[in-house]
């Protein structure tokens, strides 16, 4: 029998050793491999392929619109089924290098109407309304690792590891398992040009969250849909999987979430504490409108993560306090302390659309 990477049994391994032949090669400096990513019919599932383009390019609007087969990606009938892509944020490749991009887009049907998928048109027609708000975004995007066999990276295979308390921002070979993944994404970020802000163990072993923003406007959806791009490609260099399920194991163990940090810019200056207030008053009486947007599934992911336990709030109900981790909506000690800066809602799924999260959030609190 085969055993691909030797005792792991992963048996879709290949050398990499092989390929470095391959990455070495002399290529023509004035074509680019442009890597189209977008978001298929799941609204969490992430799709990519490659593009030649023989012309300089600076920014998305240089990158031509492209289309794809939308039957193959649960957006479209067969006999019906292409589907077009609109470049509209443009990173650095870590993975080719040189003059390669990673070109962000969103999705249209065959008659120009925006996919279903595709939450960024509404979200960039709120955040276009309240520019002269400037909100800020700074999204915590919690996940967890997975073997090839789908189960939770680093766990014992017949069993599970220790209760939770000693892995949050733990460090020694029996308190975090994946390390190199997350070093690894980290430097895949900050060189592709996403705005990662920092990175730790969770509570559960082999969860991990890094953080990205602050980042103002529509930009916090691109720079959060490339990270993930990122986390799911250097994973698969890894040979293992990055899963955004909110509570990929039952029982005691914490979920993920993507806790929202948000500000404008008035909560930002001095004697912000009354408009942060006014904020999470008006998040009082749209709880139900915003638990629908803080998941793909209009809730149901986020009904196994928002038990009240494992550091969340109940679903059901809306609450707020100074660093309360059991809140819907915390206000940081520091913001208290301080009389202005931001908010943390602490709903989001980690499986969220960050375009759906923000465009909400705003809705609410500078449009309505
Ligand atoms: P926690 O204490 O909840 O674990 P983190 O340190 O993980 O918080 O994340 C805080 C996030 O808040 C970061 O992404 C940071 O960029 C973001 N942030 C900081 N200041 C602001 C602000 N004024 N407005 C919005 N987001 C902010
Ligand atoms: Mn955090
Ligand atoms: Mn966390
Ligand atoms: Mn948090």
């Amino acid at each position: 029998m085969f055993s691909g990477n030797g005792s792991r049994g992963y048996t879709a391994y290949t050398d990499k050793n092989v390929l470095n032949h391959y990455l070495t090669l002399d290529l023509p400096d004035d074509h680019f491999m442009c890597e189209y990513i977008w978001i298929d019919g799941t609204g969490e599932g992430i799709r990519s392929k490659c593009k030649t383009i023989d012309f300089p390019i600076n920014s998305a609007e240089d990158c031509p619109v492209w289309n794809y087969d939308g039957s193959s990606t649960y957006q479209a009938e067969g006999s019906n089924s292409d589907m077009y892509l609109h470049p509209c944020a443009m990173f650095n490749d870590p993975f080719r290098r040189g003059n390669n991009k990673l070109v962000l887009c969103d999705v249209y049907k065959c008659n120009k109407e925006p996919a279903e998928s595709n939450k960024r048109w509404t979200c960039a027609k709120v955040m276009e309304a309240a520019k002269g708000s400037c909100p800020w975004f700074g999204i915590e995007q919690e996940y967890t690792l997975l073997d090839f066999d789908g189960y939770p990276f680093g766990w014992p295979k017949n069993g599970f590891p220790g209760p939770q308390g000693p892995y949050y921002c733990g460090v020694g070979a029996n308190k975090v398992y994946g390390r190199d993944v997350v070093e690894a994404h980290y430097r895949a970020c900050l060189n592709a040009g996403v705005k990662i802000a920092g990175c730790n163990a969770e509570v559960m072993p082999g969860q991990w969250e890094y953080q990205v923003g602050p980042c103002e406007g529509i930009s916090i959806g691109d720079h959060l849909w490339i990270s993930r791009y990122l986390l799911h490609r250097v994973a698969e260099d890894f040979g293992i999987t990055a899963t955004l399920d909110p509570k990929p194991v039952e029982g005691d163990w914490n979920g993920a979430g993507a806790h929202c940090n948000y500000s404008t810019i008035q909560m930002r200056e001095k004697g912000g504490l009354k408009y942060i207030e006014d904020a999470i008053e008006k998040l009082s009486k749209n709880h139900n409108k915003h638990i629908i947007a803080y998941d793909p599934h209009q809730g149901k992911d986020n009904e196994r993560r928002l038990t009240g336990l494992h550091e969340t709030s109940d679903i059901h109900d809306f609450s707020a306090g100074i660093a309360n981790r059991g809140a819907s909506i915390r206000i940081p000690r520091q913001v208290a302390e301080l009389g202005y800066g931001y908010l943390e809602d602490r709903r989001p799924s980690s499986n969220c659309d960050p375009y759906s999260v923000a465009e909400v959030i705003v809705q609410t609190t500078v449009l309505d």
